[in-house]
């Protein structure tokens, strides 16, 4: 089978619209590390909480559809639907001032609120599709125009940025309302927050500088002018973009979309550099899956727990200018001090240390490993100073 071949181009080609993926009969959503507001046997509306993170911007996520509870453990919580539209009451926001308690509200809607915490003199939104082969973000500027601009109305409320720039592809059409506009080589991983801010600002670490990304802002609006929860994610496979509801399990999308995964294949959620292959296909996605892909048996070299033969490739591709080598092989050792003292936390999870590791050493799945123990002790913000 001839080795598959990955390119860096974030161009899309789009030429459909998005498609709507129906809810399937049962919703897996994972849980892990949050703290639960449902239980098993309870009977629930489409929207209505089920779980919070607990940290102080922490998310907060909602049945997709209406039903019944009827599995709930440590990773995941089961909702086996009625098939009704039976769903909560839109929640007003029009009567809200701008201050605190509209903040909670968002929050309490799913909203990634940290972006809106507080005031900045530049707001950057980043326009540009975040891995090669995923074109959601381009997809959302062509078609949810409206819905966009209401959520950057929203998110000027609490930012009160002097200046407005919108980060697009090279020769893109797409503008916003009130938006400047700063082209970009669209070319991986010229899409990362910190990399776009460096583009548009000039500085490394730009000050008074909030970066969001045209699907915070698409997500914002939806409740803007909804009233209602974020339950569904895009996500792009193939040549299309589908809406899909939260906790979809995989096997149904493979089969739904008519995919072939034979024995030996892998289901990767996310794009080619930083997705990660599931490890099972009852899996439900996620609000952060955007891409889908299936990467045939044989075709692409494994990640294996090889050892580093010190050729310095990951050093040399890796843009937060780290010792990706090293640090990783801190974090494989759970030497975790060790790695934040080399610089972990500059880490911009690209994936292109891992992508052209000559040993095909998995050097960001260790990266993540440690940033989540790190998180998980609570030490992971205190140790980046
Ligand atoms: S994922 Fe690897 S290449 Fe990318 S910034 Fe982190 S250490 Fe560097
Ligand atoms: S690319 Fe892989 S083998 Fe080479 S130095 Fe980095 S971790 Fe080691």
């Amino acid at each position: 089978m001839p080795m598959l071949k990955i390119h860096y181009s974030l161009e899309s080609d789009l030429k459909k619209d998005i498609v709507d993926i129906p809810a399937p009969d049962e919703i897996n959503i994972r849980v892990s590390n949050l703290v639960l507001k449902t239980g098993k046997g309870k009977k629930i509306a489409k929207g209505e909480l089920i779980a919070e993170h607990p940290s102080r911007f922490g998310g907060a996520y909602h049945a997709p559809v209406s039903g019944k509870v009827t599995k709930v453990n440590y990773h995941h919580i089961t909702i086996k639907s009625d098939g009704t539209d039976n769903c909560v009451e839109p929640v007003d926001l029009s009567s809200l001032e701008t201050g605190k308690e509209l903040l909670r509200t968002l929050q309490g809607l799913g909203v990634d609120v940290a972006p809106l915490s507080s005031a900045s003199r530049l707001l950057i939104i980043n326009g540009l599709n975040p891995e090669p082969g995923i074109s959601v973000t381009e997809q959302l500027l062509r078609v949810e125009l409206k819905t966009i601009e209401a959520g950057l109305e929203m998110a000027r409320r609490f930012i009160a940025p002097e200046q407005t720039v919108l980060a697009v592809s090279a020769g893109s059409p797409y503008r916003l309302d009130g938006a400047e506009i700063k082209q970009i080589k669209p070319k991986y991983p010229n899409s990362l927050d910190a990399l776009v801010a460096k583009k548009v600002t000039g500085k490394e670490f730009p000050e008074e500088t909030r970066i969001m990304s045209v699907v915070d802002l698409y997500r914002i609006g939806k409740i803007v002018l909804s009233g209602l929860p974020i339950t569904d994610t895009t996500i792009t496979v193939g040549d299309t973009n589908y809406h899909i509801p939260l906790g979809t399990p995989i096997r149904h999308l493979v089969e739904y979309l008519g995919l072939e995964v034979s024995s030996g294949d892998k289901v990767v959620l996310g794009g080619p550099f930083r997705g990660e292959a599931v490890y099972s296909l009852s899996e439900g996605v996620k609000k952060a899956d955007h891409g889908l892909f299936v990467v045939k048996a044989g075709s692409f070299p494994a990640i294996e727990d090889a050892t580093c033969i010190n050729c310095g490739e990951c050093v040399l591709n890796c843009p937060a200018r780290i010792q990706a080598n090293l640090i990783s092989r801190y974090a494989e050792f759970e030497m975790f001090d060790h790695a934040v003292r080399h610089g972990l936390h500059s880490c911009l999870e690209c994936g292109l240390c891992s992508f052209n590791c000559t040993a095909r050493r998995p050097l960001l799945q260790y990266i993540r490993f440690a940033k989540t123990q790190l998180m998980n002790q609570g030490a992971g913000e205190q140790e980046q100073g």
